[in-house]
């Protein structure tokens, strides 16, 4: 459990690089992440490189007993190399070009770009190979990041095609698996299919479910040729990515495949305020949401990128201050920048790297806060991070983080979801998070898992909107059940098959004799049109999507009780094998979500009530983190027996407490007003 930090040297003249790694070491930083889009500084002209300058650096860290993670600079092709093979660039679903003057101009599919990385990547590993401080790389940056994973240019129309031919094997195989009778769009060779460019009404679902498909497999076969190249200098080294929060547009599992653990940046403030949540009572322009973050969306990443490689991640980008990130970037809260740590740490992250040493003066993002100010001052930053280096080094080195219930998060009902979403307002994220946000104001550790996850390692298993699926999922997921598992299925389950056609059956297809339900009708509901569920004696608001169900065998739990769904069934709950199976057929709100969860999952809750407001607990390996994002302290009641390794038994705003026990041994509650 170490920190680390990200440095730009190429930024600062040479003499004033002694002092900044002088004071990293002195602010207790262990990692110093380089060389990330320096490659017209490595490579200057065409096959003429200069690396003395980061050999420098690289020394100079290793001197202070610091060690370097460095990166292949491939997100930033210099413009000589552009000028050279302007076929590199991306092209945009109409024809834009995207120039060279920011970076991520490069397509994944260009030949000449994969022979130009193999060489830059290979000549750099080569000349560090075997140097005592450098340990491991992080593969370019942040993939897809602009929107800039999917491209349209010749050479992706190319790829595309071979990678149809490799899937289908002929042509009229595809013609059947897409469903191209539908608006004359029957190809006669592979030959004739093209990316989904621009168009003037919207594509073809299986089309475009393709096309997300092969463009994240594209991304994780370039990802693989940085992590052969690296490996193949020295396999001493770590090989990692930085990938970013509720990131759609690549199979972060595919890619971590080939990695020794994922990484992500994480940015609270940004995601926040960007993160298609639509519950009314988290407003993500409220001050709670500007200083602090949004606990849940932070968490559900951190469980996402530690799940996705054996159990492992980093931060490798922690906000360190303000950032340059729309619409608005307040200063964090007092203490917020600690917590944040924090939380990464008690989910399961290894490290946690800031970002970065010092703001910079110029370029795009002279406004992104940083550990120090441009003129080498310390920011707020510093002093947080030097507090969590000392807090770390107080703590027990721990294990990883193992969660009871298991959310099922599927890349392909995603992207089928996204292309079909059949209401502006069905962000597949959100609705996900509406359960895990649900699970974990009880304190439920909560993996956030594919669909080749063993379930059952797993007390519960929540797949909310699991539109796409495959028979061998759906006859695991039923034997999860028949063992004694516990399944909640969201709604928009079972419709479709991998080439998103509705299949055969009504929904929720394959899993109606698992839940012994039907979905009757669905409607997607604009905010205007009102729709609520009655749930034991309270009746609950949903939103956004609604069904409404047919049970042939299940007991009703819910029932819709406005507009045309009134009286018909909401939610449903069965017995199957010796486990249990739920469909809930509405987007819940979260108070129903709570609900649901706590009557499925009593056992995986360490709380019988909803903790404070924005409070949250995390576990890993016996301990417990008490992280107080919200404005007020809270008590915390442990037994005798029970250490309190940081912090105090009340938990001040924006502040955090360790203890050596599990969060069942605990008792969180608002502090008591004094007269
Ligand atoms: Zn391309």
């Amino acid at each position: 459990m170490e920190i680390g930090v990200c440095y730009f040297p190429e930024h600062w003249s040479r003499d004033r690089w002694a002092a900044d790694v002088a004071d990293m070491a002195e602010a207790g930083i262990d990692y110093v992440r380089m060389g990330e889009f320096a490659w017209s500084r490595f490579e200057p002209d065409p096959g003429s490189y200069d690396f003395e300058w980061l050999d420098e650096v690289v020394d100079l860290v290793g001197d202070y007993g610091m060690e370097v993670v460095l990166c292949t600079p491939t997100a930033t092709p210099p413009k000589w190399l552009v000028d050279e093979y302007p076929d590199i660039r991306q092209e945009e679903q109409d024809g834009t070009v995207r120039e060279f003057g920011s970076r991520r101009h490069y397509c994944f599919n260009s030949p000449a770009y994969r022979a130009e990385t193999e060489r830059i990547v290979s000549d750099l590993a080569d000349h560090y190979a075997g140097h005592p401080a450098v340990v491991g790389w992080q593969t370019d940056n942040e993939f897809g990041c602009h929107d800039t994973l999917r491209c349209y240019c010749d050479d992706c129309a190319t790829s595309f095609r071979n990678w149809l031919r490799g899937r289908y094997g002929d042509v009229e195989t595809l013609n059947e698996a897409w469903g191209t009778a539908f608006w004359s769009q029957r190809y006669r060779s592979f030959g004739e299919v093209d990316p989904p460019r621009h168009t003037p009404a919207n594509h073809h679902p299986a089309h475009l479910l393709d096309y997300h498909r092969f463009t994240s497999d594209r991304v994780a076969d370039y990802n693989r040729l940085h992590a052969d190249a690296l490996r193949g200098a020295d396999d001493s080294w770590f090989v990692t990515h930085n990938f970013m929060g509720d990131f759609s547009a690549l199979n972060a599992r595919d890619v971590s495949a080939d990695l020794d653990f994922a990484s992500w940046d994480s940015y609270p403030t940004l995601h926040a305020q960007t993160r298609g949540e639509t519950d009314p009572a988290l407003n993500p322009e409220s001050e709670a949401a500007q200083r602090a973050g949004d606990p849940d969306v932070t968490a559900l990443n951190h469980a996402l990128y530690r799940c996705a490689a054996d159990g492992e991640f980093w931060v490798m980008e922690e906000q360190a201050g303000d950032i340059r990130a729309f619409p608005y970037s307040a200063e964090p809260a007092d203490g917020m920048l600690r917590l944040w740590s924090h939380a990464a740490v008690a989910n399961g992250a290894a490290t946690v790297s800031y970002f970065r040493w010092r703001r910079c003066p110029y370029g795009q993002e002279q406004y992104w806060g940083a550990l120090c100010d441009h003129d080498g001052t310390p920011d707020r930053g510093l002093r947080a991070a030097e507090r969590v280096a000392e807090d770390l080094d107080t703590l027990p080195e721990l294990g990883p983080v193992h969660g009871d219930v298991a959310l099922l998060h599927d890349y392909d009902s995603l992207w089928a979801t996204e292309a079909e979403p059949h209401s502006q307002d069905f962000d597949y994220w959100a609705h996900l998070r509406t359960y895990f946000r649900a699970l974990r104001r009880r304190g439920a550790t909560v993996d956030v898992v594919g669909p080749d996850a063993d379930f059952a390692e797993y007390d519960g298993v929540v797949a909310p909107s699991l539109y796409v699926v495959t028979d061998d999922l759906a006859t695991r997921l039923a034997a999860y059940t028949e063992g004694g598992g516990t399944l909640l299925l969201g709604a928009r389950s079972g419709y479709s098959n991998e080439s998103s056609r509705f299949r055969d059956d009504p929904a929720p297809g394959p899993f109606a004799p698992v839940v012994d339900s039907t979905v009757e009708q669905h409607e997607s509901l604009a905010p205007g049109v009102e729709a609520r569920v009655e749930y034991g004696d309270v009746t609950y608001d949903a939103r956004i999507w609604s069904e409404w169900l047919s049970l042939d065998g299940a007991t009703e739990l819910g029932t819709h009780k406005a507009g045309p769904a009134s009286g018909s069934s909401a939610v449903g709950r069965t017995n199957h094998g010796s486990g249990t199976a739920a469909y809930v057929g509405v987007w819940p709100s979260l108070g129903l979500a709570d609900r649901i969860v706590s009557d499925l999952f009593a056992d995986a809750l360490p709380f019988t009530d909803t903790l404070p407001e924005r409070v949250r607990v995390a576990r890993r390996d016996g301990h417990t983190w008490v992280l107080n994002h919200g404005d007020t302290s809270v008590d915390v009641n442990a037994p005798e027996t029970a250490s309190v390794l940081l912090g105090d038994a009340t938990v001040g705003p924006h502040d955090l407490a360790v203890l050596d026990v599990p969060p069942d041994a605990l008792e969180v509650s608002p502090t008591s007003q004094s007269d």
